[in-house]
């Protein structure tokens, strides 16, 4: 930007020291450039007016032309208020105000033509416009067309920069820029390419159009100009990594990889699994490091395309590890490789909180001596003690429980970094995961191992229980198990856990000892006798377990058709899919019952709805990120990348995906950003990229 948007905004004509510090604690807006891209969020239509008698149909902010015909001041300290009954001919509106009264009352004249405009009201059987704006029609601008709204707070509003008050500050900047003061960021040739107008139309444009279509293209141009920043930075951040980072080269997919694909594998591979195999596999002999996102729903077949991953590296010599956030998890993946395993020759161990010291002890050393193939953990995995002979390959399931950081220390276990593959069953769409996950390269398992039955999923009310109760019995009947499970936002909540073990009891009077048997597994239990009762509901020994979402990930129990979700309006989203995904793992029929309390609001109802509706992860993130905003559901960790101005990256899929591809357009044909057109993308890019001063300089 050059000097003139540098301008602190107390230098413009109507701010002053006062309503700058407003604007920039309220807004932001600290430069001349920064109030000019505060855009207003819709257009509101001054050219045409109204009548009162139409005022039913209408909604939101009307113009209306007619004569004021009385004017009443009534009440006095904080309850006085100014009315003026207003007339067009077609019937009467009440104007009122409560504040500013004695500004207002010298400029309401009776009998002279006035514009009036305002957002009109009904209330007890007449119309009434609080706080209108009221102008002589003589004085009126001539507002032609469309009037733009800013958004502003109550407190700049008390200052007098409302949507009005922020319009005339712009018309004031706006009259004192010449358009070569504003340069363009956008190189030419993408404007040609994709019709988009300069800068400085699209500017002026956006805050004084002419029709709103005009003003629809200028509003792409920004963000389009907004996302290609945010892309190009994404893309050079990546493309440091790479070029930091070198990687163990593995060309060939080795022996124990295809001994175990041709005789241990107990079923073919999904085309899904094969296609996600070949990507990984060229990864691993690129020659740098591997950092891949596996995305696949629930029950997709993660965990072997995991194992063939350290097989390839095992293959060529290295060890591999996988870790899970939970010890229940890493039980379970340590339990399933070891199964696959059997009679291959390839050794598999488990680290978690509760491995004894001694046999800690002997499995730290046969790490180092690589007798070990694959460690199977937790994070006690991240200790420093834990080192290995030579770790090739880091699998991290269930990614969105591990951060950055953590992954950043695995790394550290080597010289040269292990290749990472990191799996969520917490599926993005696209075009988030390519601006979150800018650093990795993303795979998906979009296809489901055959034979599965869908699951049947409904919605019922706490007062159906009794009918969902004998419905459970008729499933324990036929010999099928029965997951409960109760929410626990947070392991403090002394609230959830009372709620937790009131349900247990009841469950347990409706489902008697010796007919039923049923256990429990929540947070607060000791790790032995978590495990106790988990293996015995594993085992078969009982028929319903009683859990708290500790269970959400990875526990497998086949045997298990139905899901009962307590409170089911407490669950997020992408919880209540990852719960489902419990059942469903067998050949019989599956059920998900949601109970609720009675009163949902909207979204709540939505959502459940949703769930309803369809098994599909993909197409229940896009309702979860419609119902969240991208903000919570990637939490706050990626944060930075959230400060759009005027792209919406759920609403603006389309234009994230071509500003990627021009993003890699630009840096294809000019890495370096080093011709001319390509400077205020330089500048900043230099911005953004801080924290990698040296970056220009990486070939
Ligand atoms: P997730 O992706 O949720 O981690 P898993 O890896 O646990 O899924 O796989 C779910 C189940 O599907 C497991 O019992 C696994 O053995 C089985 N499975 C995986 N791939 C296939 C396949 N290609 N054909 C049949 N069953 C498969
Ligand atoms: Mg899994």
């Amino acid at each position: 930007m050059n000097e003139i948007l540098l301008t602190p905004i107390e230098f413009l004509k109507g701010v002053g020291p006062q309503r700058a510090q407003l604007l920039r604690s309220e807004l932001g807006i600290v430069t001349f450039g920064d109030l000019l891209l505060h855009f207003p969020f819709r257009y509101v239509d001054r050219s045409s007016y109204q009548q009162v008698r139409d005022l039913a149909g209408s909604d939101g902010l009307i113009q209306l032309k007619g004569k004021i015909t009385a004017v009443r001041e009534a009440g006095s300290g904080k309850s006085r208020r100014l009315t003026a009954k207003f007339t067009d001919g077609t019937g009467i509106v009440e104007l009122t105000w409560f504040q500013g009264i004695k500004w207002i009352l010298p400029t309401l004249k009776i009998g002279v033509e006035m514009q009036v405009f305002g957002k009109p009201k009904f209330y007890a059987n007449s119309w009434s416009i609080p706080h209108p704006e009221v102008v002589e029609m003589s004085k009126a601008e001539q507002v032609s067309g469309w009037q733009p709204v800013y958004s502003s707070t109550e407190r700049l509003t008390a200052a007098g920069l409302h949507s009005r008050g922020l319009q005339k500050l712009i018309v004031t900047l706006l009259s004192q820029i010449k358009p070569d003061q504003l340069p363009d960021a956008l190189p030419e040739s993408l404007k040609k390419e994709l019709a988009l107008p300069d800068f400085a139309q699209a500017i002026i444009t956006i805050h004084q159009p002419s029709d709103t279509t005009k003003a629809q293209q200028a509003r792409v141009r920004f963000k389009i100009e907004e996302l290609l920043h945010l892309q190009l930075e994404l893309l050079l951040r990546k493309h440091i990594a790479m070029q930091k980072t070198a990687g163990h080269v593995i060309t060939e997919v080795g022996e124990p990889f295809h001994r175990f694909y041709e005789h241990h594998l107990p079923f073919p591979l999904t085309e899904a699994q094969k296609r996600v195999l070949k990507e990984i596999r060229k990864d691993l002999a690129a020659g740098t490091q591997m950092n891949r996102l596996l995305q696949g729903d629930v029950g997709s077949g993660k965990t072997v395309v995991a194992l063939l991953t350290m097989l390839m590296g095992i293959g060529s010599g290295f060890q591999g590890a996988l870790m899970a956030p939970t010890e229940i998890l890493a039980n379970q993946h340590f339990i399933g490789l070891s199964e696959l395993l059997e009679g291959t020759g390839i050794r598999v161990a488990l680290l978690t909180g509760s491995t004894k010291q001694a046999a800690r002890r002997q499995l730290h050393e046969d790490l180092r001596s690589g007798e070990i193939h694959i460690l199977v953990g937790t994070h006690a995995l991240l200790e420093d003690i834990v080192q290995f002979q030579n770790l090739g390959i880091v699998v991290i399931d269930e990614q969105h429980r591990f951060g950055v950081a953590q992954r950043a220390r695995m790394w550290k276990k080597n010289t040269i970094p292990p290749h990472v593959l990191v799996m969520t069953a917490t599926p993005i769409p696209r075009t988030l995961a390519m601006t979150f996950y800018g650093d990795l390269d993303v795979s998906v398992i979009d296809e489901l191992p055959p034979g599965r039955k869908p699951i049947t999923t409904r919605h019922r009310f706490e007062k159906d229980r009794l009918v969902v109760f004998g419905f459970l019995r008729d499933e324990i009947s036929k010999g099928r198990q029965v997951y409960i499970v109760y929410p626990l936002i947070s392991e403090s909540e002394k609230l959830d856990y009372a709620n937790l073990m009131d349900g247990y009891e009841s469950i347990c009077r409706a489902f008697p000892l010796p007919e039923y048997k049923v256990s429990i597994v929540h947070g607060k239990m000791k790790p032995e006798a978590k495990d106790y009762e988990m293996q015995l509901f594993v085992e078969g020994k009982t028929q319903i377990m009683v859990a708290t979402t500790v269970i959400e990930v990875g526990v497998n129990v086949p045997n298990a058709s139905v899901m009962v979700i307590e409170s089911a309006e407490r669950f997020g989203l992408s919880q209540l899919h990852q719960l489902r995904g419990r059942v469903g793992r067998g050949a019989e029929q599956s059920y998900c019952i949601l109970l609720s309390a009675d009163k949902l609001s909207q979204d709540t109802r939505k959502r459940l709805s949703t769930m309803v509706r369809t098994n599909d992860g993909f197409e229940i993130s896009e309702v979860d990120l419609e119902l969240r905003g991208p903000g919570d559901l990637m939490g706050t960790q990626q944060s930075g990348v959230l400060d759009l101005r005027i792209a919406d990256l759920v609403k603006d899929g389309p234009l994230v995906a071509l500003a990627r591809d021009k993003a890699r357009e630009i840096l294809t044909s000019d890495p370096r950003l080093e011709r001319s057109e390509h400077a205020l993308l330089k500048k900043e890019a230099i911005r953004r990229l801080k924290d990698k001063p040296n970056w220009a300089e990486i070939s």
